[in-house]
């Protein structure tokens, strides 16, 4: 006997509908951002770098927008599939005397169940890349800025007068390679931490205070760091090349 007969025989595929995952699609896109960040960071002279940033970040805030439509809609059809089958079970089984009915009528589409579904989507994920990207406005304005989402948290890097430092605490002098610890934040420089454990399996966190044990594979690249970097000394480079008659 069939139960749960489907509204229509054109909703045999109902249950295997899904939205597209556009996921890797949008983490590629963010890696192609912060790939031509990089880029112009490195090549372009500071009087273009301000749109070029500017254009980047118009694109990040289109890109986290097009990404929470996703999730809606991805929500929306689950909730519109959901209430569909809630409707199609409390129609009579399919029988030789209700055949022809359910042959004739048209079946209400999904569409007008996901329109009526409140929307309530789970938020996207930040990746490395969001974090970045979220960054970079605050960077360009100020590279020493305190950053919005670590606000009482930031403990990991030097911090003089609620503005950060670029100098690694090891070599004293700026970031050229920074390296920041996964376990407790604390950034140094690659070549003062790659000496600092040299002959050493683990040792204390060379930051003064902090009591983490340690070991060299601990260290990941600090890319907010370095992007603070490249664009402090692009600031200092123009400031250099001013010329003195319009100071
Ligand atoms: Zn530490």
């Amino acid at each position: 006997m069939i139960r749960n007969a489907p509204l229509h025989l054109r909703c045999r595929q109902f249950h295997s509908l899904r939205v597209v995952d556009l996921n890797p699609v949008y983490q590629d896109a963010k890696k192609e951002l912060i790939q031509t960040l990089w880029q112009i960071v490195d090549t372009a002279n500071s009087q273009e770098l301000g749109d070029l940033i500017k254009s980047i970040c118009e694109s990040y805030d289109e890109l986290q927008k097009c990404e929470v439509d996703s999730l809606r809609l991805e929500s929306a059809v689950e909730q519109g599939k959901q209430r569909y089958k809630q409707i199609s079970d409390t129609f009579p089984p399919l029988n030789l005397e209700n055949w022809d009915q359910y042959a004739r009528d048209r079946a209400p589409s999904l569409r007008d169940y996901i329109h009526g579904v409140e929307e309530v989507a789970k938020p996207p994920q930040i990746t490395e890349q969001d974090r970045l990207l979220r960054a970079l406005p605050y960077i360009w304005q100020d590279p020493l800025c305190m950053l919005p989402d670590d606000e009482g948290t930031e403990e990991g890097v030097q911090i003089e007068g609620g503005r950060l430092e670029l100098i690694c605490p090891i070599t004293c002098r700026p970031f050229q390679q920074p390296m920041v610890s996964k376990k407790c934040g604390h950034v140094f420089d690659k070549e003062g931490i790659t000496n600092y454990f040299d002959g050493h399996s683990s040792r204390d966190c060379p930051q003064g205070a902090c009591v983490q044990k340690l070991a060299l594979r601990d260290f990941v690249p600090d890319d907010i760091m370095k992007l603070r970097c490249l664009i402090q000394g692009k600031r200092t480079q123009n400031e250099d090349e001013t010329p003195l008659d319009v100071l």
